[in-house]
């Protein structure tokens, strides 16, 4: 159910809700919606509902459905934005803002020469992130399954050496802690994108988390899975549509455009959408990309290699790294000349959850201030 206070409810009557639900064990998603503050509780429950609709600051209590809850524009109504890196390492990259923010990179680290040039090169492209897979999953258990950990220590060597946050994938429960204390995002792919286990981990490892489409997965089920994550207290996720399959083969997946308003309509969080896996070949990733822009995804996940013949995967999607600053420029270009000029004011940082109700703030905005935003 959601909660939504009046606009002059007080800080006090908000606070009652919530000791309320945590003397019946509920945990309560805080947010804010049309200029108020709402309060999620992830069941429905009639009495409860009544007993609600009576407590002072209270405007209205609305069923939230079976359907997403957390990951709705219903409980947020404006934009989310995930943070990525910022600390001394790195830059700060916002995804879900009026910015488009490019990941590019190797499909896997292959070694420290080639990971190395490759993030020199996208950075000095205008790139905002690293992207490479120390975890591969891989269709046959012989082909190359990534360099594991040596992979993580070689990435967290070019975010050193370039300032460059990296997603990195993590493809098990078991791997997690060994990703986590590297990357600075964590990739959950297609195949994993049902993977509940694996969803409720990331969460709870309060890392941002990028969550792939699975490749026969409908729009409604991926965001159900970033409920998974969200319903942990991790609101940090950002959604990426990378094709599907259909009976169309000349592209290695379909690229679901369509997905990008889809999901911004349903949801407050940011989507991004990957061309390289989509296209499965060079010359397409760059149209695509240009696609995904004009349709509003805040961001792009770009396959880069500086000699992507001789990559170990995904050698014919991948792009050469001499033609990425080309790449990026024509991004930027279609980028700049459809944004608005005035900045968008229902884009909101993200900040809705109350961790642990023992030590609650009243956050429901920006920098722990409650923002009226
Ligand atoms: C990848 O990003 O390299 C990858 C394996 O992606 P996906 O999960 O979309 O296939
Ligand atoms: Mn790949």
């Amino acid at each position: 159910m959601l909660i939504l206070m009046h606009p002059q409810a007080t800080l006090r009557q908000t606070g009652e809700i919530l000791t309320l639900a945590e003397t019946l064990n509920l945990r309560p998603y805080l947010s804010r919606a049309q200029g108020r503050r709402v309060i999620a509780l992830t069941i429905e429950d009639e009495p409860l509902t009544a007993r609600l609709k009576g407590m002072s600051g209270v405007e209205e209590v609305r069923p939230l459905g079976s359907g997403i809850k957390l990951t709705s524009r219903q409980f947020r109504s404006s934009n989310s934005v995930v943070v990525v890196g910022g600390d001394h390492r790195t830059r700060r990259v916002s995804i879900g803002s009026q910015s488009m923010v490019v990941i590019a990179g190797p499909c896997a680290v292959e070694d420290r020469g080639s990971l190395l040039a490759a993030a020199h090169a996208v950075r000095d492209a205008g790139a905002d992130m690293l992207r490479g897979g120390a975890f591969k999953p891989r269709t046959s258990p012989y082909q190359f399954q990534g360099l594991g950990v040596k992979g993580l220590e070689l990435l967290a060597e070019a975010r050193q050496a370039t300032g460059l946050p990296f997603v990195t994938e993590v493809l098990s429960v078991d791997d997690l802690p060994a990703v986590a204390e590297y990357a600075d995002m964590l990739q959950v792919g297609a195949r994993n994108m049902q993977n509940f286990a694996l969803l409720r981990a990331v969460g709870e490892s309060g890392r941002p988390v990028l969550l792939k489409r699975g490749m026969m997965s409908t729009v409604d089920e991926m965001l159900m899975s970033a409920e998974y994550i969200l319903a942990t207290g991790n609101e940090s996720v950002v959604l990426c549509e990378r094709g599907i399959r259909t009976f169309e083969n000349s592209t290695r997946n379909t690229l679901d455009i369509a997905a990008v308003p889809v999901v911004q309509r349903r949801s407050h969080l940011p989507i991004i959408v990957d061309p390289s896996h989509a296209a499965g070949q060079r010359d397409l990733v760059e149209p695509l990309a240009l696609a995904a822009v004009a349709v509003g995804a805040h961001g792009l996940l770009i396959e880069a290699h500086p000699d992507p013949d001789s990559a170990l995967t995904d050698a014919a999607q991948t792009v050469s790294t001499a033609l990425i600053a080309d790449m990026v420029r024509h991004i930027r270009t279609v980028h700049r000349s459809l944004s608005p000029l005035e900045a968008d004011p229902h884009t909101d940082c993200n900040g809705f959850v109350a961790p642990n109700i023992g030590s609650r703030s009243l956050d429901f905005g920006c920098n722990g201030k409650d923002s009226d935003r």
